[in-house]
């Protein structure tokens, strides 16, 4: 239940209808709006239409949220879109924001030139996995606390923020003294220890989709992170698997139009994981800015050839300027600028 306070309420009453929800054990959060307080009631909603909260002091309505996601509905922020703000960068809103890098922190020579070419190029937000899901055991499992510390140093030189994944709650400390966002990939959307930490920890999360997760399942994944008071959160298309084998995953397009019905929360699309292959990445990308989605992630190798891993699909450091031109004129159709840097 969500319910809505008058505009002026006062602090006192704010907190009379706090005390009065968490009375009969539901969750009481409260959202600040511009204009209005409102406090969305987490729980039983039997329990708290039972207390009558309609005409207690302060209180201009009650609105029932249907959806078994609350804190991540569009309802629950009355139709006003989040906007996560990392490190002076506005990720959601007007703007379009653009996330890029190599795949995995590879070595600090690759790592720092990378940087240089994002940074030089217009690119807002620097991506490096330094912890890397991959399908087999033998393949290259990421440089870990050493790939932090070139993030670290990649970060210094150029002053982009750092997007990193986080895989095990046992790494939190040294990701969290890095990461600026943190990501949490398609294979851990349900891992909800890990959701429920870094709620807790309340830094920025780009949070991607499952390979097999419906929208719904993503939406319940990003309200894990909200309900421990985190709302910076921010979910990530990249494609899930269908029967079509010609590409790598089917980049869910759809999921853009049909997110922003449902969701106040900022849409970003990696375009690179769904399609597998560079000559790909163009499209989708000018597509998924057209679509109205509010960033991309995406991955840009100085020598693709070299790439320790997913080289197939990193675009080449020359081409990426062009790029981001094209991408701003895609954005624009959709009402957006690109964020300057
Ligand atoms: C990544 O972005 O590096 C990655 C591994 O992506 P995903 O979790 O979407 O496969
Ligand atoms: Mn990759």
């Amino acid at each position: 239940m969500m319910i809505v306070m008058k505009e002026g309420a006062s602090e006192a009453e704010i907190a009379a209808v706090v005390k009065r929800v968490e009375a009969v054990g539901a969750h009481a959060h409260i959202s600040q709006g511009e204009l209005v307080t409102v406090i969305g009631a987490i729980g039983d909603r039997e329990h708290v239409a039972n207390l009558g909260l309609e005409g207690a002091p302060g209180v201009d309505h009650l609105v029932p949220i249907l959806k078994p996601y609350k804190l991540a509905s569009l309802e629950y922020r009355r139709g006003e879109r989040t906007v996560v703000e990392v490190d002076g960068r506005k990720i959601g809103g007007d703007r379009f924001a653009t996330i890029a890098g190599p795949c995995t922190v590879e070595s600090r020579e690759v790592m720092l030139d990378s940087a240089r070419i994002v940074k030089d190029a217009g690119a807002q937000l620097l991506r490096g996995g330094a912890y890397k899901p991959r399908t087999s055991p033998y393949s290259f499992q990421g440089l870990g606390e050493a790939g932090l510390r070139l993030l670290a140093e990649a970060r210094e030189e150029t002053g982009l923020p750092i997007v990193t994944e986080l895989m095990d709650v046992r790494d939190m400390e040294p990701v969290l003294e890095v990461a600026d966002v943190v990501q949490l990939g398609a294979r851990s959307m349900q891992n909800y220890t890990l959701l429920t930490e870094v709620g807790r920890a309340g830094v920025p999360v780009l949070l991607k989709r499952g390979l097999s997760a419906t929208l719904e399942e993503l939406l319940m994944a990003a309200e894990y992170v909200l309900k421990e008071g985190n709302p910076n959160v921010m979910l990530c298309e990249r494609g899930i698997r269908t029967y079509e084998p010609s590409y790598r995953f089917t980049l869910d397009l759809m999921a853009v139009p049909v997110l922003r019905e449902l969701t106040h929360l900022p849409i970003i699309v990696d375009p690179s994981h769904a399609a597998g292959r560079r000559s790909l990445v163009e499209p989708l990308s000018l597509a998924a800015a057209a679509a109205g989605a509010d960033g991309v992630i995406v991955e840009v190798h100085p020598c693709p050839e070299e790439a320790v891993c997913d080289g197939p699909q990193a675009l080449r450091a020359e081409q990426f300027a062009d790029y981001l031109r094209k991408l701003e004129a895609a954005a624009e159709l959709a009402g957006k600028t690109l964020a300057a840097v």
